[in-house]
């Protein structure tokens, strides 16, 4: 029982770090660890030299619904449901190497992610309460990441931000941009 439950920490360790080092905040670690404020908050100065940012998390649903942060947030959530399909992990493990493969092909292609691993971590929740959900475009056929129960069966047809940029889209090169 005690080796088990020392095999248990280290794990618990384990993600703190790899969280901690993929700049998850504090919700996230508390949510997600099982370790004590006070251990995370004395792990985070060890890892990155620096305290925790305190505060509330900000992100309502329509953070994720905006144009290039809705283009960042279904590539990260279409990765994730395509590794739950194929890996079996703990969500945790899941949302940590989703993550992980989202920066991964943003790297790729030269762009900053704009999904932290917090707000992907946001993300889950809302689509977990059935606030959020992917919906096909209409014309791409692509899965995007939209309100729950707004789009289907005799409601508007869905058309997405690749398929449809804003006006103001297109203009000049910006940090996080996909095209
Ligand atoms: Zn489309």
């Amino acid at each position: 029982m005690a080796t088990r439950s020392l095999i248990a920490e280290n794990q618990q360790l384990t993600r703190a770090v790899q969280l901690i080092q993929l700049g998850a905040r504090m919700a996230v670690l508390e949510a997600e660890t099982g370790l004590s404020h006070e251990r995370l908050v004395r792990l985070h100065k060890e890892v990155t030299g620096q305290s925790p940012s305190k505060g509330q998390l900000p992100y309502s649903t329509d953070w994720f619904i905006s144009w290039q942060p809705n283009i960042h947030s279904s590539l990260f959530l279409n990765i994730h449901e395509r590794l739950d399909k194929s890996v079996a992990l703990a969500p945790i493990d899941l949302l940590i190497k989703a993550w992980e493969l989202y920066r991964e092909e943003l790297r790729i292609v030269d762009v900053d992610p704009l999904l932290s691993i917090t707000r992907a971590w946001r993300l889950l929740k809302f689509v977990h309460s059935d606030m959020l959900c992917l919906t096909p475009c209409s014309r791409c056929g692509g899965q995007f990441v939209t309100h729950s129960h707004e789009y289907g069966p005799g409601m508007p047809t869905f058309v997405c931000g690749l398929c449809e940029p804003p006006a103001r889209a297109g203009k000049g090169k910006r940090s996080g941009t996909i095209h």
